[in-house]
């Protein structure tokens, strides 16, 4: 068995620059190899690699793996695996690997975990190092959020986590810090590829709810894609400066596309501020946003199941209260 060492953190990039839960992932894997005395990297793939490798330094990374020779552009399952396990088999041998709690680390740490017969845990919210083992110990909300449960990955091999968007903070960005960047070869060819892009197709909306600190989230209840528009994307979220989402059943009826989902089979999300309108609170839906600061429930059923969640609640028809609320806030902000 290899001699596993150091914190490794599976980077996500767009536009140039590591995605926001990578910063935080740096961030908290900063503290975590400081505490067991070693070092923390961070591996690129893809496109936005070459830009982002000084920018990972400066976020707290002490080496940088950018990986020269991934088989496709962007992100695909089965290649991204087999670069994975080769890394972590052979070249970089973490103790600790982390990944974002996003669409992409959800897909590549279960694969990751059972190629490499190691346990993982998925949306964490704490994580910490327990001092005698070193050992990782590991805390998310489970039973949808009403218990908090802390983990320890049995065994000697990597430990691997999934970490929440906006559970960590990330570090204040230091240019004077330095580091190390590496281009090397993961040695794995096209023929490992399963799923080629073909086409792709933008959304005619694509809020970044993942990364938002303030959305907007509307149920079923909201009644049709017009007055989800013109109360929600126009009216509360447009003097917000929010992001808009919805439950399940809002994508099922059509009012808001599948990429803007909370829940168990959507996004998970983290923002300081989650307007739920119209929106009864099904666990399925609580899964995915009860990592929120603050929820502010509006529903015109006061048993609905959303109010055991929120700070705030109004009992109301939400046509009735988002009007003068969007007009009293354009007033103040
Ligand atoms: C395996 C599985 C996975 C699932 N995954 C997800 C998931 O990822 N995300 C998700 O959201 N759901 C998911 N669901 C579905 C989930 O169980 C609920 O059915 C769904 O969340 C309900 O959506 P809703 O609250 O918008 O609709 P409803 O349950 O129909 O609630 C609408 C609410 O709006 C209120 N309302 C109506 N009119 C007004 C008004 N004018 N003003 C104020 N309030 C009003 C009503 O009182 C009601 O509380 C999943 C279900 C299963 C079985």
């Amino acid at each position: 068995m290899p001699d596993y060492n150091g914190v490794l953190i599976y980077g996500e990039t767009g536009k140039c620059q590591l995605s926001p839960i990578s910063r935080e992932l740096l961030g908290v894997g900063r503290k975590l190899a400081d505490v067991r005395n070693e070092q923390l990297s961070i591996v690129l793939i893809g496109n936005d690699s070459e830009a982002c490798g000084q920018e990972s330094i400066t976020c707290g990374a002490d080496k940088v793996f950018i990986i020269s020779d991934a088989p496709t552009e962007n992100y695909e399952g089965a290649s991204h695996t087999a670069i994975m396990e080769k890394l972590c088999r052979e070249t970089i041998c973490p103790a600790i690997l982390l990944f974002g709690h996003t669409l992409t680390g959800r897909d590549l740490a279960p694969r990751l975990a059972f190629r490499l017969k190691t346990g993982l845990v998925m949306d964490c919210v704490e994580l910490d190092i327990e001092p005698a083992s070193k050992k990782l110990v590991i805390t998310k909300p489970v039973a949808g959020g009403n218990i908090s449960a802390t983990y320890k990955i049995k065994g000697d091999g990597i430990q691997i986590a999934t970490v929440r968007s906006k559970a960590m903070e990330p570090l204040l960005q230091d240019d004077s810090r330095r580091g190390e960047i590496k281009t090397i070869t993961a040695g794995v060819n096209d023929s490992v590829v399963k799923a080629n892009v073909i086409e792709r197709v933008v959304q005619e909306s694509a809020d970044d709810i993942e990364n938002a600190d303030i959305i907007i989230a509307g149920g079923r209840g909201v009644g049709s894609k017009e007055d989800f528009h013109s109360y929600l994307r126009e009216g509360l979220a447009g003097v917000l400066g929010g992001a808009v989402a919805g439950t399940r059943a809002a994508v099922d009826e059509g009012l808001i596309t599948e990429q803007c989902q909370v829940g168990l089979t959507g996004k998970i999300v983290g923002p300081g501020l989650y307007f739920a309108i119209a929106l009864s609170g099904a666990i399925q839906h609580i899964t995915g946003c009860i990592g929120s600061k603050n929820i502010v429930a509006i529903n015109n059923d006061k048993n609905a199941q959303i109010f055991k969640f929120a700070k705030y609640g109004i009992v109301e028809d939400y046509k009735k209260i988002l009007p003068p609320l969007t007009e009293k806030l354009k007033e103040v902000l």
